[in-house]
Order: structure tokens, then sequence, then C-alpha cells
């Protein structure tokens, strides 16, 4: 029966905190509650509950449309008044939906900033949208506008700066084409606004279409997709002026340089070189059009819709000036570029029945000779032969086709990625903070956020995992704003359990027998194979809560944000990152500057541990391996983290098609699951999520009061309507300065306010 109901529930307060039984049933069905109620599809819609009985209710939606559901499914509504509040933690119901649809209110008025309570959630607009510029930056400086903004986050890693005298970072995150970079580039349009004065932050400005050039391409679900991550950390002086930066970059996409799927792209820079280079240097590189280039063709994609490669490629010109960077040098990477581009052209010819090649000689090759500046013959055995070291003998390997394919590739990856870390270096010289360095700063990060795909392999592996570490920061820091909270107002919080990822952490740390170790392990085995892999980590994981064995090469890792399986394919491989011996002795020899600086930043890389006699006999490169390399970055970045005070902006994508308009609800909640805003959400909601200073609450409610209060301060009179409308004990804690309610109990006393 109801009664027994009610009275269960309301032995149990954690059955309010999602019920929309706060009161009896039949007072409930009177007052006409608004509910939610999920369709089959997992879409939620709005209606007002018109009875309720044995377990079914009736609904009536918009256009007069009655629904049956099961009451289970019902979930409480917000009164209207809080329609589009600014903060979700204002919603006195914080369910998903009424998550979601205070979103999607806000942001189909152009609102596209809303804070869920420390964080700062930023729904892409695709669109642009009037929110930018002097007029804006001005009002959030002098605190004239107050909605939430990006400006507004910068303003207040700025101003504690300078206050606490702690460094700052903004966080970041979300997936691909959310608006990451157009969130960071934003951040900086305000840091400079107001740390600007030197004529350094114009150069820190300009890094942005450099990076973009080099470092973003088309992909299927970005047409200007980073393919790095980025942390840059721009410095303040004593008078909080802009001294300087520094820029940190994460996993570039490798592979993109030599292979791209259908319709994507690979790096800008290719593109925007080939259609805006000049005569002269056209001439100079033996360019062609970018069709003309294997690498470049094979995804039968040129241009973007929207812009202009040729128009980019001056503006970029303008960027390297600005940095400094000469235009000497500017030629070095020109020709380096078109050396990749030409080896993609670089073509073999099968010389026996094993499959054995010689390179064909031709304009290609010749061609590359000259821009990596090195010996034709020398460039040829490079790519069509191994010289190894067995025992003392020196053994020379005709290569096969495809492994004389591979090493190819692999030399055009390794230039690529060789010029785009000594493109940074050099930005970084340029920015480099003077004497006067305060070691204040604020930093900005603008990393991959969370994937799971149909298919996930390595990068997904790393990306993961580094989300993982950033979620720990997260939850870290979070606990701890929200506990200093309680604790400040006075008031008793018993803590709320929440859930640490540790243990997924510890999945991936653990030494010796990790997800990173084993890995790490098996790529040093020269018999190792991505078989052999997935086998050890079913052998050695498989009692692992955060581990699931899979058939195959395919294994499961429960992340925070939900299982991914994951397919080995390609791990170990990916995770060597092998470039041939040969193959750096090459660069080494090269009469031009560049390839020589690469090569001896290849070979002074620190051993690879445990590596196998086989490769130490200079047979192969010794380098760390690409995840250990990317496990050491990523403890750097967060020791660096851990000593500033954070601030996360997490940015949405609303659809798949990169439209305006367009707020696709199962999309949006999966993000927010994936980022942690629907985390934050439920620790506030296992705790007092609703907060209103005593005169507030006095104000709002007072009128309803039955009998007049003797004294008349905002607490005596906000104790006696909690009095007077039965409020549990058990359901609020009165504060130092407020009041702080369990989820729901605001809409009570709405409810009657609007009767009234
Ligand atoms: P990736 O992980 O692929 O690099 P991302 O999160 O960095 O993605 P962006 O490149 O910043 O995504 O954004 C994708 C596109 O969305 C932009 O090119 C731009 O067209 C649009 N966009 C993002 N943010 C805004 C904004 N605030 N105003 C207008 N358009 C935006
Ligand atoms: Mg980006």
């Amino acid at each position: 029966s109801p009664d027994s109901v009610s009275s269960r529930l309301s032995a149990n307060p954690a059955y309010y905190t999602d019920s929309i039984w706060s009161d009896t049933k039949s007072s409930a069905v009177k007052k006409k509650l608004q509910v939610w109620c999920q369709l089959s599809n997992g879409e939620w819609v709005l209606g007002k509950l018109l009875s309720s009985s044995g377990g079914e209710s009736l609904i009536s939606l918009l256009e007069d449309k009655v629904l049956h559901v099961s009451t289970e499914d019902l979930l409480p509504a917000n009164p209207e008044i809080l329609d589009g509040v600014d903060d979700l933690m204002q919603l006195s119901y914080l369910n998903e939906p009424s998550v979601l649809y205070n979103l999607q209110y806000r942001y189909s008025q152009d609102m596209i900033y809303t804070k869920a309570g420390p964080i700062l959630v930023a729904i892409n607009p695709f669109k642009d949208v009037h929110l930018y510029g002097n007029e804006y930056i001005e009002g959030y400086r002098c605190k004239s506008l107050d909605s939430p903004h990006v400006y507004a986050i910068a303003d207040t890693a700025i101003r504690e700066m300078m206050r606490d005298e702690v460094n700052q970072s903004i966080i970041i995150s979300g997936e691909s084409g959310a608006g990451k970079t157009e969130t960071a580039k934003i951040t900086m349009q305000y840091l400079a606004a107001l740390g600007g004065g030197s004529g350094i932050e114009h150069e820190i400005l300009q890094t942005n279409p450099i990076l973009e050039a080099f470092g973003n391409a088309k992909t299927a679900r970005n047409d200007n997709s980073s393919r790095f991550g980025k942390l840059i950390e721009i410095h303040f002086n004593v008078a909080g002026k802009i001294s300087g930066a520094k820029i940190q970059t994460f996993l570039l996409e490798k592979s993109r340089v030599v292979q791209c799927a259908d319709g994507e792209r690979s790096y800008h820079i290719f593109y925007q070189l080939c259609s805006g280079a000049p005569i002269a240097l056209k001439e100079k590189l033996n360019l062609k059009a970018a069709r003309e280039y294997n690498y470049l063709q094979q995804s039968d994609c040129f241009s973007v819709s929207g812009t202009n490669d040729a128009e980019r490629f001056h503006l970029l010109l303008e960027a390297l000036d600005v940095v400094h960077i000469s235009k000497e040098d500017q030629d070095n990477v020109f020709a380096m570029l078109a050396s990749v581009l030409w080896l993609g052209n670089v073509n073999f010819v099968i010389i026996d029945n094993e499959d054995h090649v010689d390179v064909m000689q031709d304009e290609a090759l010749s061609t590359v000779a000259s821009l990596i500046g090195c010996g034709l013959e020398e460039l040829k055995l490079a790519l069509c032969i191994r010289r190894m070291k067995v025992g003392t003998d020196d053994i020379v390997q005709k290569l096969t086709l495809s492994q004389a394919i591979d090493s190819r590739d692999a030399l055009a990856k390794s230039l690529y990625a060789s010029l785009f870390d000594w493109l940074v270096e050099r930005i970084n010289k340029s920015l480099e903070v003077g004497k006067c360095r305060t070691g204040r700063s604020i930093s900005i990060l603008d990393i991959y956020g969370f994937e799971f795909f149909d298919k996930n392999s390595f990068e997904q592996f790393c990306i993961n995992y580094a989300n993982e570490r950033l979620q720990q920061h997260f939850n870290r820091h979070l606990f701890k704003l929200e506990q200093e909270e309680y604790i400040q107002d006075g008031i008793d919080w018993t803590r709320v359990d929440f859930e640490d990822n540790q243990a997924c952490l510890n999945l991936f740390e653990k030494k010796p027998l990790g997800l990173l170790s084993l890995l790490d392990e098996e790529s040093t085995f020269p018999n190792g194979t991505d078989l052999t892999f997935a086998d050890k980590l079913k052998e050695h994981l498989n009692s692992n809560s955060c581990f699931r064995a899979e058939r195959g090469k395919a294994f499961g890792v429960n992340h925070y944000a939900g299982e991914v399986l994951y397919d080995a394919s390609g791990f170990l491989e990916k995770n060597r990152d092998l470039l041939h011996m040969d193959s750096i002795l090459l660069l080494a020899s090269s009469t031009c500057q560049l390839p020589q600086i690469f090569a001896s930043k290849m070979l002074s890389q620190p051993d690879k541990p445990g590596c196998h006699p086989h490769r130490s006999s200079g047979a192969d490169s010794q380098r760390l391996s690409v995840a250990m390399k990317f496990k050491g970055q990523l403890f750097q970045l967060m020791k660096r983290l851990e000593s500033t005070t954070p601030h996360f902006i997490r940015c949405i994508k609303p659809n798949n098609m990169q439209l305006p308009g367009a707020y696709e609800q199962t999309l949006v909640v999966q993000q927010l699951r994936c980022c942690g805003v629907l985390e934050v959400v439920r620790i506030s909601r296992s705790g007092f999520p609703t907060r209103l200073s005593h005169q507030k609450f006095a104000r709002r409610y007072g009128f309803l009061l039955r009998q007049s209060v003797a004294s008349q301060t905002p607490l005596s009179v906000s104790i006696a309507i909690l009095h007077q409308f039965n409020i549990l004990p058990e359901m609020y804690q009165v504060g130092y300065t407020k009041l702080f309610f369990r989820t729901g109990q605001i809409g009570v006393l709405e409810d009657t306010r609007n009767r009234v």
C-alpha cells in the first residue's frame, strides 16, 4: 500500500535521493508532478504524472499524448523556475535527464557554457556564437559579466595565481571534435589580453597555427583534429605580465604520415605546402601537387571545406617568422616535408623468388636523396637491406617487399616526428622565459579524452590510460573541495564513499605484472607477437577485477568510464616503434643540418632496459618503448599538475555531424559520463548538494510560515520553516552561513510555494 511504501522510504534517506515519492504517492499525483520518463530508444521526455497504481503510472505528455509506464522508470523533474540555471548544482533533482535537459535548454539559446559545481561544461556550438572578443574580455575582467564562460575560468586562474602565489592549471578534456583546441585558444586569448604588454603574447598566440599545421589533420570526426596532446605553460612575472611560455607535446600520431583512412587527410602542412609554396620553393623541392604523392593520394581527400590551404600556408610563414624561425630553417623544414612525401613514392622491384627487393631508381629516389642530403647508394641500401651483427659476424640481410615498405615508412614517420619535435623545441627557445622568471605560471592542457570505438588499438590503450590518471587527479581534487566546503561551514560530514580508480591504474602500472610491464617485456622478446602478449595478459591478470580475458588477441579493461575491449593487433610493433639502425646512420651521414640533428637525437636516447642482446648489438636503435616513454611523460605531467590549483573544462560534442543546433541526448550523456560530469553530480548527490544561505532561504520561503517567529533572524526563520514542513533532520544540515539539503528537498518547498 502507498503508506507502507512511504514509511519504508522515510526510514531510509537513501531512497529519497532520486525518488519522486518525497511525499506520499497520492499527494504526488494530486500535485501533478512533472516527471521524466525514458522511452524505449533511451530518450527522456517530460510529462505530468496523472495517476499511479500497482507499479504502473499514467503520464500525460505534450500534445495530449498519454503514456503507461512502469513507475520505476520515472524520475522527478525540476520545477520550471529552475529551467536553464547556470550551475547544475542549483537543480533540486540532479538526475541524468534533468542535467541533460538543463544543458539543452541553455544550448538552444546559445548559452554554451554551464557550471557543474567546480567544472565548466562547454558544448560545441559548431557556429560563431557572439561571446568572445574585447568587449567580453573586458566584461569578465571587471566582473560586469558573470555567466559561466572560459574567460571566467581564465580570470579566476590569473587572480588565484597572483593572490595565492600558486601555479594554476586549466585542464581541458573531451572527445574528438568537442572543442578542446578552440577552448584552449579562447583561454590563451584571455590570458594574453590581461597579461600582455611585452609582445611575447603575440608570439605565444602564433604558436597555434604552427602546431595546428603540423599536428592537426582532417579526420572522420573533426576537420581540424589535433593528433597530439599538448601542455602549454604560460609564465608570468611579479606584475602579472606574461614573460614566456613552454610547450610540451604528447604522443603524436605518426602513422597518419604514411597511412590514413578514406576521406581523412594527413597533416595539414603537406597540403598547405603543396598548394601554397611559391614557384621558386616548388622548384627547389621538386614539389608536385598533393595528388601526385602516394601518402596523400591514398585516402582520396585533398581539401577541407571552408579552408584554403594556400592561404593557410602564407599565414603559417608569418607565424614562423614571429617565433623567430629563420628563413633558412624554414626552407630546411620544407625540404624535410618534401622528402617525406617523395619517400612515399619510392618503389621497389622484386629481384628473386623469395620476394627480395631492389629499389627502383627513379625521380622519387633521387629527389629523396638530394632533399635528405645523402648519397643515392646509401639511401638505396638503407631501404632494401639490413645489416646485423650476429656474434662477431656482420651479416647483410636482403629485405622482402613488405619489410622494405615497412622500413621506408618507418623512415618517413620518423623524419616527420623528429621534425615536429624539433619545431616544438625551436618554438620553446623563442618563447623562453627570461632571467626574471618568478615561477608563476598557468598551464593549459589540451589532451584527447577517453576513447572507445568498435575497434580499440594501442592508441586508445595509451589515451585511456592517460585519462585514467587524469580522472584520479580530478576525483581527488573534487573531494577535497567538497570536504572543505562542509568543514568550512561547520557541518558534520561523514565522508561519502567514492569510487577511486586506483584499481584500474594498478592494472596498468603494477610491476612486473601490469599491462604496461607485460607489454614492454613482450616487446623486447624477438619472438614476441601480439598473440603471445595477449596470452601473457590472460595468464597473469585473469584474477584482476579490472581485467577481462577475451578470445584471441582481445582483452577488456574496466575503465572508470566503462569497459573497453582492446585488440592487441599491432601493439608490439607500435610499442617498439623501431627505426632501423641503417636508416639512423643514413641520416647521420647527411650533409644537411636537420637530418643530422634528428640522427644524433635518436642515437643519444637512453637504452631500453632489459633489451634483448640481439638488439643491443647495433642492429636496431635502442630506445625507450613508446608506452614507457608515454608513462614517463604522464608521471611528469601529473607531478606538475599536482603542484597547481586545477580548473576543469569539459568539452561536449552535441552531435556527430559537426552541425549547429543538433543536440543528441544519448551522445551527450555518454560524454558527461566519460568526462566525470555525472560523477561530480553523483558525488554531490550523495552529500547535501542544495545549498542556500540563511538569508536567501528565509526570504524565499518565510512567507509560508503559519506562526510568526519570535526572533526574526534569517537563521531562526529558516529553522521555523524546516520544522513547519517536517523536513526530516537527516535531510538537511545547518551550517554557519548556509543550509545544506539532500537532493529533492527544496522541490517540496518550491511546490508549496507555487501553490500558494
Ligand atoms: P580533437 O580531439 O579532434 O582535436 P577538439 O576537441 O580539439 O578535437 P576542436 O578542434 O577544438 O575540437 O573543435 C572542432 C570544431 O568545432 C572547430 O574547428 C570549430 O569549428 C568548432 N568549435 C569548437 N569550439 C567552438 C566555439 N567555442 N565556437 C565556435 N565553434 C567552435
Ligand atoms: Mg584539438
